[in-house]
Order: C-alpha cells, then sequence, then structure tokens
C-alpha cells in the first residue's frame, strides 16, 4: 500500500510537492487539493540559475522555465550587468505539468478543503479523504506576531507591434521617481515583442492604487521604450516583507499541520521569492522518512526554524530598507548593496551570503545616516 499524503492548496508549494512526490517516491501517492479552477492560479515566479541547487533543477525543468542568461540594474548611481542567469515559471505551464504528470486520480481541482483533520479532509463537494500525511500549502495567511512591512506591485504584460528593444531582464531600475518608499521598475522580456512590466513599491501601508499604478506603466513604457502596445494581462501583489517578530506566529503550537509556501513563512525575506524554498521543501518531502502529518511537519518546522535563524542578517537589511532613510531616499540601501562582486550578489538571493559578505554589505560609506541606521537595526529581530 503506498504511503498517502495530501498537499492542501495546489499553488507553487503544493504543485512542486506534488510533482517532486511523484516523480521520487515510488512508495508515496501525492493528492494534490485545489480549489480555484487552475492549479497555481495566476503568476509568473521568478528566481535567479544559483537560488535552485545542481540536483534540484530538474524539477522546476519539469515545468518549463523561460531563461536569460544574464540581466541588469539600474540605480541613480550604479548600473550594472550582471552575468547571472534569470528564470522565470509561469502558472499555466505549473498547470499542464501537473495535469500531464500526475495521473488524474491524484488531483482535485474546484475543490476547496473545508474541514481538515490530521487523518484527512473533507472537500466542499462532499468528497472525504483519508491520508497518512497531510501538509498546509494554502498560500499566504493570517500573520499576527510579525513586524511587516510590504512590497506591493502591479505587473502589466505587454504586446507591442514592433520589437521593445529590451534584451533582457531588468530586476531593479530604480532611476524612477521614489514615491512612496523604495520604488523600482521590473522588466521581463518573454519575447522580442513581449514585455512584463511591474511596478515595484516597498512601503509600510499595504494599500495598493491600482489604477494610479497602471497610469505610472504607461508613462515608464511611453517614455523610455516609446513604441505602441496593447496590454494582454495584468497581475497584482502585495507581499510581506518580514521586518522582525517571532516564528511562532507562522508556527503556532496547537497547529499539527506542516506548512510549506508563504504559510510556513518560506520566502526570501527581502525580496519575497518563493521558488527556492518551494524547491527545497518539495525536495526535502521526497527524502522524509515519516510520512505522517506529525513526522512532516516535525520536518518542516525544523526547516523553518533553522532558516530563520540563518536569515536575521536579512530582516535586519529589512529594517534599514524601511526605517533609516526618508522614503525617497530608501534606494541607497540596495544601490549600495550591488556594489558588491556578482557572486556574492548571487548568494544573497540564494539566501547564503557568507559572514564577509554581510560585512561588505554594510561596509564602505554608509548609504543612510549611521545613527538612523543604529536605529533600525537596534528594532526587533
Ligand atoms: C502577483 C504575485 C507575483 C509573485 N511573483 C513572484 C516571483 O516572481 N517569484 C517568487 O518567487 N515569488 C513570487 N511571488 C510570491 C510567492 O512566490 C507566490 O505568492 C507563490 O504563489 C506562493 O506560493 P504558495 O504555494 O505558498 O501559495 P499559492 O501559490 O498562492 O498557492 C496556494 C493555493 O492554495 C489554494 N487554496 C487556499 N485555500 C484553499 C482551500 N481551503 N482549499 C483548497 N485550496 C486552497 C489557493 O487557491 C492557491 O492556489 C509572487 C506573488 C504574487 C501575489
Amino acid at each position: 500500500m503506498k504511503r498517502r499524503v495530501l498537499l492542501l492548496g495546489g499553488g507553487l508549494a503544493g504543485g512542486l510537492s506534488a510533482l517532486a512526490l511523484h516523480a521520487r517516491r515510488q512508495d508515496v501517492e501525492p493528492i494534490l487539493v485545489e480549489r480555484g479552477d487552475r492549479f497555481g492560479g495566476n503568476h509568473i515566479w521568478s528566481f535567479f540559475d544559483q537560488d535552485v541547487e545542481a540536483g534540484h533543477r530538474w524539477l522546476v525543468d519539469a515545468v518549463g522555465p523561460t531563461r536569460w542568461p544574464s540581466h541588469r540594474i539600474a540605480f541613480p548611481a550604479r548600473r550594472r550587468h550582471i552575468g547571472l542567469g534569470y528564470n522565470s515559471l509561469r502558472s499555466p505551464d505549473l498547470h499542464d505539468a501537473l495535469l500531464r504528470t500526475l495521473p488524474a486520480s491524484s488531483l482535485r481541482l474546484g475543490r476547496e478543503a473545508v474541514e481538515v483533520t490530521p487523518e484527512g479532509v473533507r472537500l466542499s463537494d462532499g468528497e472525504t479523504i483519508t491520508a497518512d500525511a497531510v501538509v498546509d500549502a494554502r498560500g499566504g495567511g493570517p500573520i499576527e506576531g510579525l513586524d511587516l512591512g510590504w512590497q506591493k506591485f502591479v505587473g502589466r504584460h505587454l504586446r507591442f507591434a514592433v520589437p521593445h528593444g529590451v534584451a533582457e531582464p531588468m530586476i531593479m531600475d530604480a532611476e524612477v521617481d521614489q514615491a512612496d518608499g523604495y520604488r523600482f521598475v521590473y522588466l521581463l522580456p518573454f519575447s522580442a515583442t513581449e514585455l512584463l512590466v511591474e511596478d515595484t513599491y516597498y512601503s509600510l501601508d499595504p494599500a495598493l492604487d491600482v489604477g494610479l499604478l497602471r497610469q505610472r506603466i504607461n508613462a515608464y513604457v511611453d517614455d523610455r521604450i516609446g513604441r505602441r502596445f496593447e496590454t494582454v494581462g495584468e497581475e497584482t501583489g502585495v507581499l510581506p516583507i518580514v521586518l522582525g517578530g517571532r516564528l511562532d506566529a507562522l508556527w503556532p503550537d496547537d497547529y499539527p499541520f506542516g506548512r510549506i509556501g508563504m504559510r510556513g513563512g518560506f520566502f526570501h525575506p527581502t525580496t519575497g521569492y518563493s521558488v527556492p524554498d518551494a524547491v527545497a521543501n518539495a525536495m526535502l518531502l521526497t527524502e522524509a522518512s515519516d510520512m505522517t502529518t506529525s513526522g512532516l511537519r516535525r520536518l518542516l518546522h525544523d526547516r523553518a526554524k533553522r532558516l530563520w535563524r540563518e536569515r536575521g542578517f536579512y530582516r535586519m537589511l529589512n529594517r534599514m530598507l524601511f526605517h533609516a532613510a526618508p522614503p525617497r531616499q530608501r534606494y541607497r540601501v540596495l544601490e549600495h548593496f550591488y556594489h558588491l562582486p556578482e557572486a556574492s550578489v548571487a548568494r544573497f538571493y540564494a539566501t547564503r551570503l557568507t559572514a564577509l559578505d554581510k560585512l561588505r554589505t554594510l561596509s564602505g560609506k554608509p548609504p543612510v545616516g549611521i545613527f538612523a541606521a543604529l536605529s533600525a537595526i537596534a528594532g526587533r529581530a
């Protein structure tokens, strides 16, 4: 008899875990439950080459990322071409990969988990599924108890009648008016005539004025690209950026299930990217010896605790980014960070900064006033 693992939530983390368990554990039957009408929702999920271990790359390749060999950044006092590969996964490709790979008996689409116990779930259509292990992958949930800032954005998919001329991803173009905190524009050229343009803000206020950001995107494209386009898609996001607090807020003692994805705090503290952790957790599940609800909870909680300890530096950097300077000057923290060599930049995104990298991130001419920086750093870890 196969061990049955129920994954609640067919988004990025649940979807990748289902693919990994199906591929690597013949003794396990993953079952993926998604309340939406598509697995993955409506997202583009990006990551840098070094964010995913070489031995885990097959998992993202199973979805079929678009890959660019290099990317750019631009700040008022620093522009760089960076030879680190950048990748994007699209949610329709995750949906297709799941339908192509897993048997229909493993997939439940358009069904909500309405009653969940450590032994199984009751779905909105009345079906009851029993399982050896239940894992919660239901995306961002309530996160009281954490000190948060927000990364909020509107992204528009544009189609041009003639080539737009953007050759490689622009990860941060901060040469724009710094309204409402650190602001940058992000560009992904999916083809010569197809471009994703995102207007992003690091703000203490989660409110998103979608209409205003649309206007700013149009103004940016008119100014920098100056070619006619039509808008073929849009996504919006308000992602938490953790400044401090306690991990227990995401892992209450009385919560019996292991969590993956945003719900378990598995995202980059400064950028909000969650592909790297989603891949690492999916692979961790394939190595589990105790395939029970409590066994997987222990395994995932242990990893969450370790990452929380290791990532304290990022939370400190976030406090500088949000509190150490007036909103219009906050970009300087990242502008300064980008003086580091490419290998350090790669380690920053992969959350593997060395002690020397950390020292160099903070050394040199201070990007913000030293007293404000010290007071921001002294905030809750
Ligand atoms: C617009 C946007 C863009 C982003 N871009 C990036 C990016 O470029 N790179 C990156 O790494 N990260 C990105 N993120 C952040 C993060 O990676 C995504 O939010 C990611 O989708 C989180 O993965 P997840 O599996 O935790 O949650 P989700 O992908 O949101 O999946 C959770 C799923 O659970 C389902 N669900 C919830 N409750 C139930 C229930 N009761 N029963 C059944 N199903 C349920 C939901 O419908 C959803 O599909 C982005 C986020 C947003 C909002």
